[in-house]
């Protein structure tokens, strides 16, 4: 198994969040909500004798992420025709870029957590980013297939990686760190699951012994980061299993079968494709001046690796902390939003990291949709106060925020209702150790006569007797009085 080595490319493609489409002013809609055919026009159904125009908000999009991904800008872009028939592109033909795309030679630092070792950095190297357009969609309802046009047309960008990938958990970083910059620039939703972002890995895997790559295939379908990760799991598989049985592998396109979790062959490639581009005749050459490029990249938002230094430089994070707060764009803006109700910086991370992120893994919501929860940032940032202030420990803190999760409400309020405030009061804290260590007495003696580990062991009688409220430093601090007092 040791001796075969993944090797993997992502071809992304990314709807650009544009009001129109790239080459006219016709709407762009939401293609799951929206209306069949609702948002449709002469350029977008490629009546003849229409015209393109290029839409210079995608081409600014289609720069900022160029740029983001470090990649170098050619001084000329060039549209051209790649031709194929499906009835899902009506003018026989997609605009695309070929020889001349916007964005080159690129790159993006991914860290890496492996499944065994240690987690490690690696840079991907970027081959390319270019602007076409989105194909309509098919529908196919029993022995009828149905076209929807709202989506012909729509700014897409496509980036390619080389095939620098070499696991399916690179893969994954890959793409979860390219999705939370395309959300941070504000071009794309991240998401998958509508199609609006599409991932697919061209998959090979190389032997040992190897000095050229082997033939790949290409997953489609996949509507989900998670679904990335799985598939080349299964693929690379695949291809290993066929060479070691001494067979070959074919070129194919696949798509995956979330049900049955495996690669589904759809078609094999006999030949390369042909699709005669040629370059565009009804659109100039479009020029991007320097300045323009310039213009945009002073402009570019705090992308998830600033953030990042940020958050560990200005709050004292850990970079694991830092590194999985930005990583979700909604889960970094939501801890900014705490932060802007006044929590401190460092235990707002704690508590979301730890408390709250188990919750939503226990109630299967993914990271994304932490917005949508019952836990506003106001709220969640009066939980943490409470906590900094005293007023609850964390085991009672646990149990409030459970109490926010499934009924939402204020902390102070849940805190008084359930009767979880802390208990810091010395006095009744005293009194309740001296009840405590009269109803240990046992226990006690063996801890005097040198079993120190038995301390623990007070401490949660203590705390049992306080019914888990105590707070933890003002009980060890009077037990460990009370016990030195019993010294004598
Ligand atoms: P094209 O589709 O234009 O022919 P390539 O085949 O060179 O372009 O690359 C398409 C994608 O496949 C790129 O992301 C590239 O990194 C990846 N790729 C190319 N060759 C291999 C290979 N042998 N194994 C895995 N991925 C590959
Ligand atoms: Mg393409």
């Amino acid at each position: 198994m040791n001796a075969w080595k993944p090797v993997i490319g992502l071809e992304i493609h990314a709807e650009l969040l544009t009001e129109s489409k790239m080459f006219s002013a016709c709407p762009v809609v939401d293609s799951v909500e929206a209306p069949p055919n609702s948002a449709v026009d002469p350029v977008s159904l490629g009546l003849p004798g229409t015209l393109p125009v290029i839409n210079a908000r995608a081409v600014e999009f289609g720069l900022m992420v160029g740029l983001a991904l470090n990649c170098e800008i050619p001084p000329l872009n060039q549209f051209a025709r790649k031709s194929y028939f499906y009835p899902d592109l009506p003018k026989g033909y997609q605009i695309s870029q070929y020889d001349r795309p916007l964005a080159i030679n690129g790159w993006l630092d991914i860290d890496v957590t492996p499944e065994s070792g240690e987690p490690y950095s690696k840079r991907i190297r970027i081959r390319r980013a270019h602007l076409e357009e989105d194909t309509g969609k098919l529908t196919h309802v029993g022995g009828a297939s149905l076209v929807d046009y709202n989506r012909a047309g729509v700014p897409l960008l496509e980036i390619v990686t080389e095939p620098d990938i070499n696991s399916a958990e690179e893969a994954e970083s890959f793409g979860r760190k390219l999705r939370a910059i395309l959300q941070y620039l504000g071009v794309n939703n991240g998401d998958m699951s509508k199609g609006v972002l599409r991932m697919e890995p061209n998959i090979s895997v190389m032997h040992s012994s190897d000095t050229a790559f082997r033939t790949r295939t290409e997953v489609k379908n996949l509507n989900s980061i998670r679904n990335v990760f799985r598939a080349i799991k299964a693929e690379v598989e695949r291809q290993i299993k066929l060479y070691e049985s001494g067979d070959t592998v074919k070129q194919a396109t696949l798509g995956w079968d979330d049900v049955k979790q495996r690669v589904v062959i759809q078609r094999y490639k006999e030949r390369a494709d042909e699709y005669r581009y040629f370059p565009e005749p009804d659109l100039p050459v479009l020029e991007i001046s320097r300045e323009q490029v310039e213009e945009v990249r002073a402009h570019l938002p705090e992308l998830p690796d600033r953030k990042r230094e940020r958050f560990e430089r200005e709050f004292g994070l850990t970079a694991y902390d830092a590194s999985v707060l930005v990583m979700e764009q909604a889960i970094a803006h939501y801890y900014e939003g705490v932060l802007a109700e006044g929590a401190n910086p460092k235990s707002a991370a704690n508590w979301i990291l730890g408390g709250l992120f188990s919750v939503m893994n226990a109630n299967d919501v993914p990271r994304e949709e932490i917005e949508h929860t019952r836990i506003s940032a106001r709220q969640f940032a009066a939980l943490v106060k409470l906590v900094d202030e005293g007023k609850l420990n964390k085991g009672a803190a646990t149990t409030v925020l459970n109490s926010m999760w499934t009924e939402g409400g204020d902390p102070a309020q849940i805190m008084e209702a359930q009767g979880l405030a802390q208990v810091s009061d010395t006095g009744a804290i005293s009194a309740v150790v001296e009840q405590a260590l009269v109803a240990n007495d046992a226990m006690v003696q063996r801890y005097l006569n040198g079993e120190e580990k038995l301390f623990g062991a007070l401490v949660g009688a203590c705390m049992k007797a306080l019914a888990g409220k105590g707070d933890p430093k003002v009980v060890n601090d009077l037990l460990r009085r009370a016990l030195d007092a019993r010294r004598g």
